[in-house]
């Protein structure tokens, strides 16, 4: 084994980059021969949560990083979430990793030189998050980057950012974000997010801060899946599944079948389909929770999903939006992309629907 890391790994989400993460990226920069900073939630619709793309906060990491990414010693890459699976997580991880060392490492050439041919380290800030990952990884090394901006996060820069007066907190942010920043709220991208902020803000004095129990239909048909189109906020424009709270007297089965047949008068050629016929479609050894306590921002909402296996037809069943879903249409699974969907309904249909 050589003496010099090759590699270091550095995974975060960036919402947005502030000094304390370009603090780990010198420090690490200094005892790896490149870097790797993996840009994690890179598919995710935008959310006061998630506010920037992956392609934004790209923009940042090369406008704090300009030489070392023009040098190949800080390379950028982006990372899915998949909620619900940390397998698929971990694989995607490795994969791009692997990708990269081997690309890299090999100066973009013919691979005469292996992964194993490489030493990897993960890099972190704080013994306690970076475990989580190291447990994870087991066969990378720890580089651990101590830091003295540990008191502040991204969560303290967006809920400064996301108010009616702005307040871009310059003195934690490098000079590129903080204009980066300046400029972004000028636009109606910023104000969608303000008001979807405030939204959120009011929620719990409205409704309480749960735990709340919703249901979902994911209804498939001949390579198709049933969504609706949000009319309001939350996440207004975006697709979700076709759901929604469990009333007091009804059980969460019969609420999925209920909230599908109001948000999209699914018919077939006879009218309406009755809900006995639409519970016959369900499969309920596929039917499952998905409870990631982050998957909602109005509160702890827990979900149960439903599949619903519509008959292979040439004609799919007819829909049109009901109550407050301002359109149901059927969609191509090979159309969607995760940043289409509200929530975390991409991840939901992953696993229902077997993507
Ligand atoms: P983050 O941007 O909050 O932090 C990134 C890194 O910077 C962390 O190592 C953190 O310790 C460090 N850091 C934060 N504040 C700091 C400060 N003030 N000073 C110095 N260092 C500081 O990102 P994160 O939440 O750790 O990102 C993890 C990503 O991985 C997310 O996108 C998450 O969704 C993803 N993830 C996904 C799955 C899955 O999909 N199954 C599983 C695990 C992680």
């Amino acid at each position: 084994m050589n003496d010099t890391i090759d590699f270091g790994v550095f995974i975060g989400r960036f919402q947005p980059l502030h000094i304390g993460h370009e603090h780990v990226i010198t420090h690490a920069l200094e005892r790896v021969n490149r870097l790797i900073v993996l840009v994690g939630s890179a598919n995710m619709a935008r959310d006061p949560r998630n506010p920037f793309t992956y392609a934004e906060r790209e923009t940042m990491l090369r406008a704090a990083f300009r030489h070392e990414v023009a040098e190949g010693r800080l390379i950028i890459a982006p990372l899915d979430d998949h909620l619900y699976s940390d397998t698929a997580w971990v694989t995607q991880v490795q994969r791009t990793v692997r990708a990269i060392v081997l690309d890299h490492g090999n100066h973009h050439g013919f691979q005469s030189h292996g992964l194993s041919d490489f030493r990897v380290a993960l890099a972190g800030y704080g013994k306690d998050a970076s475990s989580y990952y190291l447990k994870l990884f087991p066969e990378w090394e720890n580089l651990q980057i101590d830091s003295q901006y540990g008191t502040f996060s991204s969560s303290d820069v967006r809920q400064r950012y996301f108010q009616r007066i702005p307040d871009v907190a310059g003195s934690i942010l490098s000079t590129g974000v903080a204009e980066f920043l300046r400029h972004f709220m000028l636009g109606d991208t910023f104000r969608a997010l303000l008001e979807e902020a405030e939204f959120l803000a009011a929620y719990p004095a409205q409704w309480g801060k749960g735990p709340f129990v919703t249901a979902d239909a994911v209804v498939v048909q001949s390579g198709h899946i049933l969504l609706v189109e949000r009319g309001r906020a939350p996440g207004k424009g975006l697709l979700a599944l076709p759901g929604g709270f469990v009333n007091p007297a009804e059980r969460i089965r019969d609420a999925a079948i209920r909230e599908l047949r109001e948000e999209t008068s699914i018919s077939d050629g006879k009218g309406q389909i009755p809900p006995a016929m639409l519970a016959s479609f369900i499969e309920d050894s596929r039917s499952r929770v998905f409870d990631a306590p982050n998957r909602s921002l109005r509160g702890r909402i827990i979900t149960h999903a439903f599949l619903f296996r519509l008959p292979e037809r040439r004609k799919l069943f007819s829909v049109k939006g009901g109550d407050d879903a301002a359109h149901a249409r059927w969609y191509r699974f090979g159309d969607l992309s995760p940043e289409m969907l509200f929530e975390d309904h991409w991840s939901i249909i992953e696993e229902m629907a077997d993507l």
